[in-house]
């Protein structure tokens, strides 16, 4: 298909996301030689500007390298404006045109990137539908989250859709599913003999899936108000490693194959319990600089007295025979102590100890950011003339590693995959739905009762009840592994 002309549309074009990611992105892929030869880009939004007014504002974002400047120019020159409103068909007919003037030949296909808010992402799907189709190729369309905010509207939002496009011709972005190590989950786990026969209940005694940002909502809040940490991150990023981490082996690599396998176990988790969530929310650390001063409630644009959580740790069961009773805690935060996720996979204590008790648990660390490494924390006997016990570890750094490669950007790998027609790292209908089964009902219980979320200064790990509900989940913190970092 990549002789073709292919028409790249970015929905929104005048917003945060495309001028932050997705021109980057696209200059990026095209920059590399990625992208279908004859590609041509077009920005949508109602904001009356020409393309040099986009480029002045995503310019700063972009990366140009010395030798690049003549590469960047034919970029642009691909690139074109259109100003139009998001519910007139009308407007829509005139970018069809735009589009089509472009498509010589017998095939053209059309990518359209949804970088709108929700409020009119119903009219903009429709218009596309409606007036933009390609006649002569492929129509395919990207979505961002949030899709939807509970069970009911995520059903209705996907209702809606079902009823435009085909499942195959619709690409809901879950970015974490762009990322190295996550992509890696699935070769680690099912290319490897070591790790398949310990990678259950018999052997793994908890797992903790982790999300951590080191700064605050800055001034946002208010659109992060009416959502918080749960659907921001715990109910899609986490949930989606939570599932590669603890599906089955599925019966190929093809995209469905595994989609099928990651529906599979999330159909066999229970809604969350009450007493298998902990909500936090940061306040200012007084002794703190700038912004760490500042809590959750002090900013500006958040409501007076908001209880959503900025915060949040929940352990999901797996109800089937790998699992059972082995919790898997996600755990996410905003205004902690470092910027870090990461899968901890705690296996159980040696049986059988010869070792007076000083033998710690191992554990396999993805590290899906920053720094990507995947390392075992395992114990071995100190060097030299003594027979003590030292935890140490295994460890794959990627930076020390793979020093020439460099690892592309989760928006690249899975923009770039919407060109070749791969959703193996997209979201499938029935996933989402699943995500929403798990998840509404605290949502709800949380909502309804205004469940006031414990306090965690600014900066630290979370608030501190927090580490006693780990102890419970049996995750074991023995606070004694030391690393020394290779020098490189
Ligand atoms: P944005 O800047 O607020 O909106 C994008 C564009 O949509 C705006 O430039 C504006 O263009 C139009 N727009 C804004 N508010 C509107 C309204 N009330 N009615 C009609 N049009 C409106 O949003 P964004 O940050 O780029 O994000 C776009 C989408 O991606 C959102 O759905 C967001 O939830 C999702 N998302 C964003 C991020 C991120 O990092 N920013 C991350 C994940 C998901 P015109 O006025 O020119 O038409
Ligand atoms: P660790 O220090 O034994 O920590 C294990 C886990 O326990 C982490 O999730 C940790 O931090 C959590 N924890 C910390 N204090 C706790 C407490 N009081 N109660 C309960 N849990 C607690 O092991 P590690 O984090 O795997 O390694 C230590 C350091 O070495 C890290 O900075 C790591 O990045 C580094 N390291 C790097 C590499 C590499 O780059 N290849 C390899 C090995 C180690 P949170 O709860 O704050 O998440």
């Amino acid at each position: 298909d990549f002789q073709y002309p292919h028409t790249f549309v970015l929905l929104g074009a005048s917003g945060d996301l495309a001028k932050k990611k997705i021109y980057p992105t696209i200059w990026f892929l095209y920059r590399d030689n990625l992208l279908p030869e004859k590609t041509r880009f077009v920005g949508y939004a109602r904001t009356k500007q020409t393309i040099q007014e986009v480029r002045q504002k995503s310019e700063k974002y972009m990366k140009v390298r010395p030798g690049e400047e003549e590469k960047f120019e034919q970029f642009w020159a691909l690139n074109d404006y259109h100003a139009g409103s998001y519910d007139k068909r009308i407007d829509y007919e005139l970018l069809n045109q735009l589009i089509t003037k472009y498509e010589k030949g017998p095939v053209a296909n059309r990518i359209f990137y949804l970088a709108v808010p929700p409020t009119v992402f119903s009219d903009v799907t429709v218009n596309i539908r409606n007036a933009c189709t390609s006649i002569k190729g492929y129509t395919r369309v990207i979505i961002e989250k949030p899709f939807g905010r509970d069970d009911v509207s995520s059903n209705k939002l996907s209702q809606h859709l079902a009823g435009l496009f085909k499942e195959e011709q619709i690409y809901r972005i879950d970015h974490y599913l762009g990322k190295e190590m996550v992509q890696n989950l699935l070769t680690l786990r099912f290319a490897n003999s070591i790790f398949d026969p310990s990678w259950n209940r018999e052997n793994i005694a908890s797992v903790l899936i982790s999300f951590k940002e080191p700064f605050g909502t800055e001034g946002r809040g208010g659109y992060f108000d009416d959502f918080g940490i749960i659907r921001d991150v715990m109910q899609n990023h986490l949930l989606q490693i939570l599932s590669l981490v603890a599906m089955e082996k599925p019966v190929s690599l093809n995209p469905n194959d595994i989609r099928d396998e990651k529906v599979k176990v999330l159909r066999h988790i229970r809604p969350i319990r009450k007493e298998d969530i902990l909500t936090g929310q940061y306040i200012g650390n007084p002794e703190g600089k700038g912004d760490e001063t500042l809590g959750y409630l002090d900013d500006p644009t958040v409501p007076k007295g908001s209880v959503t959580p900025t915060y949040a740790l929940a352990a999901l069961w797996i109800n089937n025979s790998r699992w059972q009773g082995v919790p898997f805690i996600l755990r996410c935060g905003k205004a902690l102590n470092e910027r870090k996720a990461e899968v901890r996979v705690q296996y159980k204590d040696v049986p059988g100890d010869i070792f007076d008790g000083h033998a710690k648990r191992n554990e396999l660390v993805l590290r899906v950011q920053p720094g990507e490494a995947v390392y075992v924390k395992l114990m071995s006997k100190t060097p030299g003339m003594n027979f003590d016990l030292v935890e140490t570890e295994l460890d794959l750094t990627y930076s020390l590693r793979y020093r020439e490669a460099s690892v592309p950007d989760a928006y690249e790998r899975l923009i770039l995959d919407v060109f070749m027609g791969s959703q193996m790292h997209f979201v499938r209908n029935d996933e989402l739905t699943e995500a929403w089964r798990i998840f509404t009902p605290i949502l709800k219980e949380l909502e309804d009762n205004k469940v006031k979320p414990l306090p965690y200064v600014y900066g630290s790990r979370g608030p501190q009840e927090a580490d006693g509900k780990l102890k419970g989940y049996d995750f074991k913190y023995s606070g004694s592994y030391k690393w020394i970092k290779p020098t490189p």
